[in-house]
């Protein structure tokens, strides 16, 4: 589904990304660990499109998007959630999913896709019609979720879902993305709690420095204290 080949990135001249090479597979949940500035999140922002000085491969399903523009990424298949959301102040949780809808052609009824994602995300649909910043950071980051995944895409970057969102709140999410996964969601995901991102993935690759030092099953890592330890540590 998802595969990079030797991704390498610069801000400037720092070589951040020093050659990523990993595989996602369609319905697996892939966590991407290490410390602060290993170089996850520039490995999202990467394939996203959004640092401009790279080199590599990438692709979906055997179609590089690497140096495609952004709604051309979009139609392919690949969507995004960033660590900061985006959700546009002064729209309602409805109007901000319907904006997950525009870019997208012959998307049919835009009624019925917010009823369907709204039957997903219980607590949005208790509030579609509310002012979507006046919601809670959870809250919100559910909506940045829903709003990415109503346009079907194949694979969802999730960065740091679960920052800044009180416990209760990332317990429920967590327990979504594992049933989302149940029903065939492929997502890579960056997370700084190792133990709920390792709870519900299949494997995870460890960055460090800007490059992939360790990958395993994520049963085995939850196992691995001293791998956990020397590369997850804040
Ligand atoms: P964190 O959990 O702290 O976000 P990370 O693994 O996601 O960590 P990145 O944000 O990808 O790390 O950062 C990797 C490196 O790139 C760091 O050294 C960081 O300082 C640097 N970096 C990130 N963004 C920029 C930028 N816009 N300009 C210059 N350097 C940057």
């Amino acid at each position: 589904m998802l595969s990079v080949k030797d991704l390498n990135a610069w801000y400037d001249r720092s070589h951040i990304l020093q050659g990523i090479s990993l595989e996602v597979q369609a319905g697996e949940i892939v966590t991407l660990m290490g410390r602060n500035g290993a170089g996850k999140t520039t490995t999202l922002r990467t394939l996203m499109g959004l640092v401009p000085k790279k080199k590599g491969e990438a692709s979906i399903d055997g179609k590089p998007f690497l140096n495609l523009a952004a709604h051309e990424r979009y139609h392919l298949g690949l969507a995004y959630v960033p660590e900061d959301r985006r959700i546009v102040a002064g729209l309602t949780v409805k109007e901000n999913l319907q904006l997950g809808i525009i870019a997208k052609k012959n998307t049919g009824d835009m009624n019925a896709l917010v009823d369907e994602i709204a039957e997903i995300f219980p607590r949005l649909k208790e509030r579609l019609h509310q002012e979507a910043t006046s919601m809670s950071g959870g809250e919100q980051q559910m909506l940045a979720i829903a709003r990415a995944m109503i346009g079907k895409p194949k694979v969802i970057l999730l960065d740091e879902p679960s920052e800044g969102i009180m416990p209760v709140l990332v317990d429920e999410m967590f327990k979504l993305f594992s049933d989302l996964k149940q029903k065939g969601l492929t997502i890579l995901l960056v997370e700084q709690s190792v133990k709920h991102a390792l709870s519900i993935s299949d494997r995870a690759y460890i960055l460090d420095q800007g490059k992939i030092v360790f990958h395993d099953t994520a049963k085995n890592l939850l196992a691995n204290d001293e791998i956990q330890q020397k590369y997850c540590a804040v």
